[in-house]
């Protein structure tokens, strides 16, 4: 992988070769940044060359990806990513905003944001010959990681909170995963999944503790920088709002923009906003009281993708919008589900982590954080199908009606 130059530890900074480390920094658990051969990319492709490709999916950026080819051509691997960006001008005049983006993952294979980073991570596992491949999940990690291994036919071991919504347990079973139940949170099960990963020889996807999680995820800030930033026209540099657990998504957007800036592909970095459920915000704790250090929450919320005690991507997450002149935001559960409720007008259906990133938005706007003529754009990071209970919740149940035309014009 000629491309694949070296890791480098997010905390002390030291880098290794490809073939040293597996996952994090041995000096001391930092989670580890891919630097790609930046020169060497540039001497084949250009911005021009990139944006022209007819693929369809994330794969368009393979030649900015850590691994090879996958093949697997024909397979839902092979469809993950490129999701829209719509622009709902409604909720534009709503929020009083010139320019606004709404980009919908829940359009992925499985439903999710966590396609772009298991796809990766697949990709990598057939490279190195990894036989089973483990993660914990609170559910989309997993049931991503479980659709595109049985795209790959490779076998997956994967552990989730017994509390996870049903439609996610579901999707793993349907793919054919090894699923067990966690009694406990999403934190227990990452540590029964470490544990058994040791014992076992399994290779791990953990979000953030596999290094190649941000590299997959990073995709979605190419897909931004191509769909609006490359093709616009905006007038001034965009913010982005993404919701925030393990910080995982938030680092791998900031690096995919890290890599552009890095290649000369992109001027100016866009602002990255992260939102987290007020019962869930370690990474916004820690940035309202202005440090790198991040204290462990117990965690509490609707937004069950976003729940976290101990984010496994803290540091990370918390740089993207430190050094992006970005911020944090905190929402309330009541408000992810009106949220819900007022994005579902526009036909987009989201789940709760996912509405999260659009009232953070609501929120920034009310607090003068954002201007009229911010050019935004909200990542919707999962399908409303995802948790129906939630969904449900959000809105007013339907009148029950007698199937007579007379019972019908009470009920009217
Ligand atoms: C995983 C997930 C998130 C949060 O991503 P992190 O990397 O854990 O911060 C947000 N929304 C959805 C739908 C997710 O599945
Ligand atoms: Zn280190």
């Amino acid at each position: 992988m000629e491309k694949f130059k070296s890791y480098r530890c997010s905390v002390c900074g030291k880098t290794y070769e490809p073939h040293e480390v597996t996952y994090t920094c041995p000096a001391d658990g930092g989670n580890l940044d891919i630097i790609l051969d930046y020169q060497g990319i540039n001497k084949e492709y250009s911005p021009e060359k990139i944006t022209a490709s007819g693929d369809q999916s994330h794969w368009r950026y393979l030649p900015l990806l850590p691994v090879d080819d996958p093949g697997l051509q024909g397979t839902p691997l092979r469809s993950v990513g490129w999701t829209p960006a719509y622009q709902p001008k409604a909720l534009a005049d709503e929020l009083k905003l010139e320019q606004l983006w709404v980009k919908d993952d829940g359009r992925n294979p499985t439903a999710s944001f966590k396609d772009r980073a298991s796809s990766v991570v697949i990709a990598r596992a057939r490279e190195i010959g990894a036989e089973v491949v483990v993660t914990a999940s609170s559910g989309n990690a997993g049931a991503a990681l479980a659709g595109m291994a049985a795209a790959a036919k490779q076998d997956t071991v994967i552990f989730v909170p017994k509390a996870a919504p049903q439609a996610k347990v579901a999707q793993l079973l349907v793919f054919g995963a090894r699923v067990f139940l966690v009694d406990g949170v999403y934190d227990d099960a990452v540590k029964l999944s470490m544990l058994a990963a040791e014992e076992f020889g399994w290779y791990s996807r953990n979000t953030g503790y596999n290094p190649f999680t941000v590299e997959g995820k990073k995709t979605a800030g190419f897909e931004i920088w191509e769909q609006v930033i490359y093709r616009g026209n905006l007038k001034k540099p965009l913010t982005v709002f993404v919701p925030v657990g393990d910080g995982n998504i938030v680092s791998g957007i900031h690096k995919g923009f890290k890599d552009l800036k890095e290649l000369g592909w992109l001027d100016q970095m866009p602002r990255i906003f992260g939102v987290q459920p007020e019962g869930s915000a370690s990474v916004a704790n820690a940035f309202f009281a202005g440090t790198e250090e991040i204290k462990p929450v117990a965690a509490k919320t609707i937004a069950d993708s976003v729940s976290v005690d101990m984010p496994n991507d803290g540091l990370r997450a918390l740089r993207a919008a430190t050094q992006t002149g970005g911020r944090y935001i905190t929402v309330a559960d009541d408000h992810i589900l009106k949220a819900i409720a007022r994005l579902g007008l526009e036909g987009i259906f989201a789940e709760p982590a996912a509405a999260s990133a659009y009232t953070g938005l609501e929120n920034a706007v009310e607090q003068g954080f954002i201007e009229p003529g911010d050019p935004v754009l909200v990542m919707l990071t999962g399908s409303g199908l995802k948790d129906v209970k939630a969904a449900i919740s959000a809105v007013k149940a339907a009148p029950i009606v007698k199937p007579t035309l007379e019972a019908f014009k009470k009920v009217l």
